[in-house]
């Protein structure tokens, strides 16, 4: 498989602005961004949930909704106002979140009767293309392949930090879910614990793999696509409607441990994936897709596999998590997984 380079730029607050690509980038920066205060997050422990809770309040000072000129996340050298990456032309970036969750420079405070941590981890983003209007439906796939291999990058390099115990790249995708800047971005979180939802999954794996045991419905009754390495799936015990995952048909813990050609095939997958949701609602699908990996490099208990929420209740309609959802964390569905399937089973073309 085609060799990728990384260029590794210092940025002028001593940051790094990672570029990746198939081709080496070797070009002068242009003017950079001005030096930005960086926050310093803490993490308080809600004895009622029994959860880590993050708060750093820099986060309201963030860019949200800018005029539709202004993008931070294009290529900035040619335009009249900076951006994050100062260069005419990148194929994929990688840079800290200035408004991160989670950083190095976090510091603990004291409060009566409150657990609380400094929030020490990374909060990275991840620019999928220098076009603003290219989302992963539109990209060719060589650079959802290149996208694949800058998480296994970052995956391999955020797991040498000491104090980070898991990584989680993800994507929000519309204002739907949050998104407050439209050009196609992901984010890669590096967090100082196992999040809830992985440490449940951990345990569930270290009694069965679940996957396997149920693989050959998820081939056949439940499958909306596949290839010799993936299952592109409903899970019979979805939570959202139209929820989808990609599953390796194999156990593998995390897709560092992919062959070139598993890395072609899951690439494949995930833009089958976008391409049939947005086929469905006929615009730009709203979701929240994340990758779920093993926490270590060798287990071979994990069943790797990426979870795509639509925030849909049925057809175009919104699904919020309301009162069960959210206080009891019950979810109700009005659309069955073996429906979901046939629906959505005429928009993967
Ligand atoms: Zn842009």
């Amino acid at each position: 498989m085609e060799k990728i380079h990384k260029r590794n730029f210092k940025r002028n607050d001593k940051k790094y602005l990672l570029l990746f690509g198939y081709n080496q980038h070797y070009e002068e920066s242009g003017k950079e961004l001005k030096i930005t205060e960086i926050p310093e997050p803490h993490m308080r422990w809600n004895p009622s949930r029994n959860e880590w809770v993050t708060y750093s309040s820099g986060r309201k000072n963030r860019t949200s909704f800018p005029p539709k000129e202004y993008c931070p996340l294009c290529p900035g050298k040619n335009l009249d106002f900076p951006t994050e990456i100062p260069f005419s032309d990148f194929e994929i970036a990688v840079f800290p979140n200035r408004w991160a969750s989670f950083n190095s420079l976090s510091r603990n405070i004291f409060l009566d009767g409150v657990i609380s941590r400094p929030s020490k981890g990374e909060c990275e983003v991840i620019v999928y293309s220098s076009e603003h209007s290219h989302t992963i439906s539109e990209m060719p796939i060589e650079r959802v392949e290149l996208l694949v291999k800058v998480w296994i990058d970052r995956y391999i390099e955020l797991y040498k930090n000491q104090n980070i115990k898991y990584v989680l790249p993800f994507e929000n995708r519309g204002e739907e879910c949050g998104v407050t800047l439209h050009h196609p971005h992901g984010q890669i979180y590096g967090y100082p614990f196992i999040p809830p939802a992985i440490e449940t999954e951990l345990n569930s794996f270290q009694k069965e793999n679940f996957l396997l045991k149920i693989m050959s419905q998820l081939e056949t009754k439940y499958n909306l696509y596949q290839n010799d390495s993936f299952v592109v799936t409903i899970p019979p015990f979805a939570r959202y409607a139209y929820e989808i995952w990609i599953v390796p048909k194999k156990q593998i813990e995390g897709p560092w441990k992919f062959t070139d050609i598993q890395i072609e095939d899951f690439a494949f997958c995930i833009q089958k994936v976008v391409k049939c949701y947005d086929n469905f609602l006929n615009k730009k699908c709203p979701y929240i897709m994340g990758l779920h990996a093993s926490p270590n490099l060798e287990d071979n208990k994990f069943h790797f596999h990426v979870e795509f929420y639509p925030p849909l209740r049925h057809g175009d309609k919104p699904k919020v998590l309301a009162g069960s959802e959210s206080m009891a964390g019950v979810f109700i569905m009005d659309v069955l997984p073996e429906e979901s399937v046939s629906i959505l089973k005429k928009y993967m073309s």
